[in-house]
């Protein structure tokens, strides 16, 4: 049964990135839990067989509640442009290759936007997705998803951010993620938003 955590109780980040664990101690300090990681505890890192956001959080979370026997949070993220059916989607990471060229990620989806004469606004809209799986080790589960919606401008513009964040130009703004103020994408992105609906649900009161 899915649960609130509580005060003092250790929570698993599965996750291999330092990056994503020290975010999420900060987000769960003020409510007297600490964190470890799956790379910390000696966790295998499962494979991300999963065709949605949700399964594959949710396996990579379940996976280390079970190895460890403590609540454990996973989150899986992405872009996913409209014109090319919500693609790259999952496979985000994948399309930039094992040498993590988003360059030519970008650039691979803007040949694919140009061939579709996708050249308007309205017709480059993209979102990017983060889902947070909450895995408890008795077999309960939670999943909270984040989303920002805004349009792809290209060629890419900011060295602010990572990933996809050059070309994408959030609703209600003119600038690029890669061109905005680091903080202020962090308090309006997906991952953000997925984590204030996981602190709202599950962080004690
Ligand atoms: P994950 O680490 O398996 O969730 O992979 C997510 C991939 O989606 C990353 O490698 C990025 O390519 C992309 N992505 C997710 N969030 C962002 C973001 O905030 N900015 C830019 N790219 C992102």
């Amino acid at each position: 049964m899915a649960r609130s955590l509580r005060p003092g109780e250790r929570l698993v980040v599965a996750t291999h990135n330092l990056g994503k664990l020290r975010e999420i101690e900060v987000l769960v300090a003020p409510f007297g839990m600490s964190v470890v990681s799956a790379g910390e505890l000696g966790l295998p890192e499962p494979e991300e067989t999963g065709d949605t956001f949700e399964a594959n959080a949710l396996l990579k979370a379940e996976a280390a509640a079970s190895a460890s026997g403590l609540p454990a949070l996973a989150d899986d993220s992405g872009i996913a442009v409209d014109a090319l059916g919500g693609a790259p989607g999952i496979y985000s990471a994948r399309w930039a290759g094992p040498g993590k060229d988003f360059g030519a990620a970008m650039k691979s989806i803007e040949d694919k936007l140009a061939a579709l004469g996708a050249t308007r606004p309205e017709d480059r809209k993209a979102h990017f997705v983060a889902v947070l799986a909450l895995a408890y080790p008795d077999g309960g589960h939670d999943l909270f998803r984040g989303e920002v919606h805004g349009t792809l401008v290209y060629p890419p513009r900011g060295g602010n951010g990572f990933g996809y964040d050059p070309m994408f130009v959030p609703g209600g703004h003119d600038v690029t993620f890669g061109e905005m103020d680091p903080l202020l994408k962090q308090a309006m992105s997906h991952r953000a938003r997925a984590f204030a609906l996981f602190a709202a649900a599950r962080l004690p009161k």
